[in-house]
């Protein structure tokens, strides 16, 4: 008996290892997501078995919320599960894109924040860095201060921001910006050409434009909010290391693109107390 147990082990191992290695890293919440819900399915199979009706119930929760979730998930990526689960085999073999190169150009807290008090429309779109930071308090603190300059501030949230479903959402909730100033990518994209300032906190796939420019990126297909149309753009975060999907991001490198270096809470304090002054 116990052998038997060891041989599906490492079977389902395997099995587990050959399924998810070859899925692109912006694919993967959708991925998680259905993990989660074939463990609750097999909660309630066990339950079954074991005629256990409180294993049932529960495991069929968790599978149901859990398949609802990740179709949801992968309607917001513009994918379908087939694909999100099989295209991997297929692109395997492709290049995960060029170096880009070109040049880099650094911003200071002060000079950001002159651009800033002359913008009259900002879209703040925080990523996985704002919650390494906990920086959504005095990112409110900077939107309101920026809203009291006569300046319209909105907040795009993209569906994957961050490293779990809603994730982006529930900071910003907590820090109490208002639920109006939030919008979805395909809200933003449309009107990307007349934002003065687009501020990217701690993102970085989910504003990487080889998302739609490049095919053969890991993460080519997934929707994007396209803050590279922006007028200006500033980029917030510590270094020039790439984000989830581990793939280098051409933004950084654009005409109208400012690295805005360091911890995202210091560097948006450091703008904040600019606008106090
Ligand atoms: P990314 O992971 O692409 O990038 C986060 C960036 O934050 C990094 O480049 C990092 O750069 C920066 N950062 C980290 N700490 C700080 C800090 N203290 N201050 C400032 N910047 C910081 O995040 P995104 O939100 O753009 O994208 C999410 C990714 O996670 C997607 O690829 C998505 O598919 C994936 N994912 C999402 C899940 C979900 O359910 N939401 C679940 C699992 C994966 P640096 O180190 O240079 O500072």
């Amino acid at each position: 008996m116990p052998s038997y147990f060891l041989f599906f082990l490492g079977l389902t191992l395997i099995a587990g290892l050959g399924f998810v290695t070859p899925i692109g890293g912006g694919d993967m919440p959708v991925v998680i997501s259905l993990l989660n819900s074939l463990s609750g399915i097999a909660a309630a199979f066990a339950g079954l078995l074991l005629l256990n009706n409180v294993l049932i119930v529960a495991g069929s929760l968790v599978g149901a919320s859990g398949l609802i979730l990740t179709v949801i998930m992968a309607k917001a990526m513009n994918r379908t599960i087939g694909n999100i689960l099989f295209v991997g085999y297929a692109s395997a073999t492709q290049s995960s894109g060029k170096v880009e190169q070109g040049e880099v150009k650094p911003i200071s807290a002060e000079d950001a924040y002159l651009i800033l008090e002359n913008a009259s429309s900002v879209l703040i779109v925080p990523g996985y860095g704002m919650a390494v930071a906990q920086a959504q308090h005095v990112v409110r603190e900077m939107g309101e201060l920026l809203e009291e300059n006569g300046t319209e501030v909105k907040y795009g949230i993209h569906p994957v921001a961050g490293r779990m479903p809603g994730h982006m959402n529930v900071l910003l909730a907590e820090a109490n910006v208002s639920y109006d100033l939030l919008a979805e990518p395909d809200d933003v994209n449309p009107a990307m050409d007349s934002v003065d300032v687009a501020i990217v906190i701690g993102a970085n796939d989910v504003v990487n434009p080889s998302a739609t420019e490049e095919e053969g990126s890991p993460i080519y297909g997934m929707p994007i909010i396209e803050v590279h149309n922006a007028k200006t753009v500033f980029v917030l975060k510590r270094s020039m290391s790439s984000g989830f999907a581990g793939v280098q991001n051409p933004l950084f490198f654009r005409e109208n693109t400012r690295m805005l270096f360091g911890d995202a809470k210091e560097s948006i304090g450091l703008v904040v107390s600019e606008f106090k002054d």
